[in-house]
């Protein structure tokens, strides 16, 4: 099938582009010659996967649902069939194979718009997956969900995401921004889960975690997993950053505690080497509770608090959220304060929502949260 797609491709003078890289698959030897060609060729344009195991199988019969993802695959990706609206639904709990398929979905809509890839991995294994999204030469970094209980923070980016594309791909535009200027000018890094141990406590409870009866020991009396922050070693991931670190808190708990050591956790790992790897512009580290952006901290030199906050209103005028500055940096320790200091450009903490009582809802994305910072992003990026 593979084949005859790659023969058809051609008479229709279509061309493919790849998006990863070739991977060989277990039983490479049994392709027959003339076809693996075409068969790699859809693998790196995502289009086939094999039955598993690394394999291909290339003499069982094909399933009807892999032949729709390389059909339809095809179309989409040689723009001869328009992307589908909402492949997300942000109004409802989303866990880690739920944000996995979500993710897989709009790369394969998306193909050269959506690259999905791996920033690290848990304490408990799990993937902590990395979106580029655009085709711009300045970044935007974004986060989100690095404190478990606001597992709603993955949502508002899985829909920025699932909105962004859609209207970059079709009309160009978005609540009147210029949507496919902007992204030609910038690409996105989000890491839409950095605490995903974390948000499966918070979602499932601390029997879902690897390890529930010290789970329940960090925890006060009366407090149920949903008010979980830290991860699935009781670390609260935003007080390790290795900015001018120093003990918080006493030992590991549901919140509040800094860890062992700076950047003790894998982690805080994963978003400092991000950070590192693609040296944002702006940074947007997205919270959940209290209606403010945060936008320094004191003790930082008065023309840089003075960017900052200038940036920050802009964004607090379109959205409504309050403005408000941070702790001296020295007692911080936060991914936002990390980032100001390492690379001097406006880090900004979002927190979404005005209510601080979790767990939050999430059937109420779409009237709490989406119509007050559905515009967030864009209007950072029209900045400057
Ligand atoms: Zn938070």
């Amino acid at each position: 099938m593979c084949f005859i797609l790659k023969k058809f491709a051609g008479l229709q003078g279509k061309t493919l582009s790849p998006q990863i890289p070739k991977t060989t698959f277990a039983d490479d030897a049994e392709i027959s010659a003339w076809a693996k060609d075409a068969v790699y060729l859809f693998q790196r344009c995502r289009l086939v996967a094999g039955v598993g195991d690394g394999k291909f199988a290339p003499k069982r019969p094909v399933k009807r649902a892999e032949a729709t993802v390389l059909l339809v695959g095809y179309l989409r990706q040689t723009g001869q069939l328009p992307p589908k609206a909402n492949l997300v639904n942000p109004a409802q709990d989303i866990d880690d194979k739920l944000l996995s398929s979500m993710l897989t979905e709009l790369a394969i809509e998306y193909p050269g718009l959506i690259r999905v890839s791996s920033a690290g991995t848990s304490c408990e294994g799990r993937d902590i997956p990395m979106v580029k999204f655009g085709k711009g030469s300045r970044y935007l970094y974004t986060e989100a969900n690095i404190h478990a209980k606001e597992h709603q923070t993955t949502n508002f980016v899985m829909e920025v995401l699932d909105e962004y594309a859609y209207a970059y791909e079709t009309t160009g535009t978005y609540d009147g921004y210029n949507i496919r200027a902007l992204l030609q000018k910038y690409t996105m890094v989000i890491l839409p889960r950095v605490n995903p141990d974390g948000a499966n406590i918070a979602q499932k409870g601390f029997d879902a975690a690897k390890n529930p009866a010290a789970l329940r020991a960090m925890i006060g009396a009366n407090q149920g997993a949903s008010q979980w922050k830290s991860n699935a070693r009781g670390v609260d991931l935003n007080r390790n950053f290795p900015c001018y670190w120093a003990p918080v808190g006493t030992g590991p708990a549901n919140k509040e505690y800094g860890g062992p050591y700076a950047a003790s956790e894998p982690e805080t790992k994963a978003v400092v080497a991000a950070m590192n790897r693609y040296q944002y512009d702006y940074f947007l580290d997205i919270h959940m509770a209290g209606n403010a952006i945060y936008f320094c901290n004191t003790g930082i030199d008065n023309a840089f608090y003075a960017a900052s906050k200038a940036f920050a209103q802009r964004l607090c005028n379109k959205t409504g959220l309050k403005l408000a500055y941070s702790k001296d940096v020295k007692s911080d320790h936060t991914a936002a304060a990390y980032a100001r200091d390492r690379f001097r450009h406006p880090a900004l903490t979002v927190e979404l929502t005005a209510s601080t009582v979790f767990p939050h809802n999430s059937g109420k994305f779409y009237t709490e949260i989406w119509p007050y910072v559905k515009d967030l992003y864009l209007e950072a990026m029209s900045y400057q």
